[in-house]
């Protein structure tokens, strides 16, 4: 008798408990520490949901990259298979059309470079699904996109007005082949993520204390899925017919494919496609991270002592410096306010008003 297939059991889908939040609380985002401690200037502009109509081209990429990403691996949760480089293809020309009909004068020279950037932004979703695929294998999706919110311990009595909630969007949450459940956070960067940054970064553990509550012992820890925002260099075909031996970032599969192209043969190529087959990919690496009970309850603590501080009206001032201003999308706007400008034209001109961004911007950290 022929055996009966068996069915692998589908893990169902995180459930996300309701929190009520009241409306006299103070909410703050899980970005919002980092954004507070930078300059409280360019906080509370970004907390009253102003933003430049010209954005960072980084962050304009890495909204984009999120979204694909997301549509990608709700797809996984799903059962049905989702494109990315479809829905960044999608997202992209819906964005460009958008900010053409909208700013059409601001954006007329702008317009190539956005082009350009759509194309590096579907070639790295190309290469990614290239490094994934495998990856993925070893991790079912819960849940993507979830928001979450917990109470920190500031005003705990249930009906005290001067409650202070975290909340935050969880690009995904994933269980691994030994039943643990990692948060994972996607950041499009210049470079890969230093790992000694992430001994210490706190957006990490924010999430892990967010989900704590949910996922108890099961939670291990966040997963850092590093994408850079580069693309493989194809080597380049010398006057001899032969693929110069000059140093370049590529991987593996770019550079078979140019010996392939060019007609050329692999074995005169074995010590360079051997070096390549033996390196880490330089364009993608997912970190593991975990922090211990300990860490967890001294991040609780700092962010209370923060989120006191946002509840409580703290004093605006600028902190200027070389570091975080020539980055700042609020610099024309804060110099206006510094040497008496005309504040109200520039705001209207350069800004726009979007109380929903902070909770859509999945990117906001992306500039490491
Ligand atoms: S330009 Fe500098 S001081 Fe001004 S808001 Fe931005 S970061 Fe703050």
């Amino acid at each position: 008798m022929p055996k009966k297939a068996t069915r692998r059991r589908r893990t169902p889908a995180l459930v996300v408990p309701a929190i009520d939040i009241p409306t006299e609380a103070t909410i703050v985002h899980v970005t919002e520490f980092g954004a507070f401690r930078r300059c409280r200037v360019a906080w509370s502009l970004s907390r009253e949901g102003l933003y430049a109509i010209r954005r960072k081209p980084s962050m304009w990429l890495g909204t984009g990259i999120h979204t694909a990403l997301a549509a990608y691996y709700r797809g996984q949760m799903e059962g049905q298979a989702a494109d990315p480089v479809e829905t960044f293809t999608i997202w992209h020309t819906t964005q460009i059309d958008r900010l053409t009909a909208e700013y059409e004068n601001l954006w007329d020279d702008d317009l190539a470079n956005l082009m350009k950037l759509a194309e590096l932004g579907e070639g790295i979703l190309r290469h990614y699904l290239d490094w994934s695929h495998a990856l993925d294998k070893a991790w079912r999706v819960l849940a993507v996109e979830a928001k979450f919110a917990r109470q920190l311990p500031v005003g705990a009595d249930d009906h005290d007005p001067s409650k202070v909630f975290l909340v935050g969007t969880a690009d995904l949450v994933v269980e691994s082949g030994d039943g643990h459940a990692w948060v994972v956070d996607h950041k499009t960067s210049e470079n890969l993520i230093d790992l000694r940054f992430l001994e210490l970064e706190q957006q990490t553990t924010a999430y892990m204390w967010l989900l704590q509550p949910i996922l108890g012992d099961r939670l291990a820890g966040s997963v850092y899925n590093s994408i850079r925002r580069r693309l493989p260099r194809v080597p380049e075909l010398t006057s001899k017919g032969a693929l110069s031996r000059r140093s370049i970032i590529t991987t593996y599969s770019v550079y078979l494919q140019a010996i392939h192209d060019y007609g050329l043969k692999t074995k005169d190529y074995d010590e360079e496609l051997g070096s390549l087959k033996a390196q880490t990919n330089p364009f993608f690496t997912r970190e593991r991270v975990s922090r211990n009970e300990i860490e967890l309850a001294a991040l609780q603590t700092h962010m209370s002592m923060q989120g006191i501080e946002i509840r409580d009206d703290p004093d605006i001032y600028p902190n200027q410096s070389a570091m975080t201003c020539p980055t700042c999308e609020y610099a024309q706007l804060c110099k206006a306010l510094l040497d008496g400008s005309d504040v109200a034209d520039i705001q209207q001109r350069l800004y726009t008003h979007d109380p929903e961004r902070r909770s859509r911007d999945r990117a906001e950290s992306d500039d490491s």
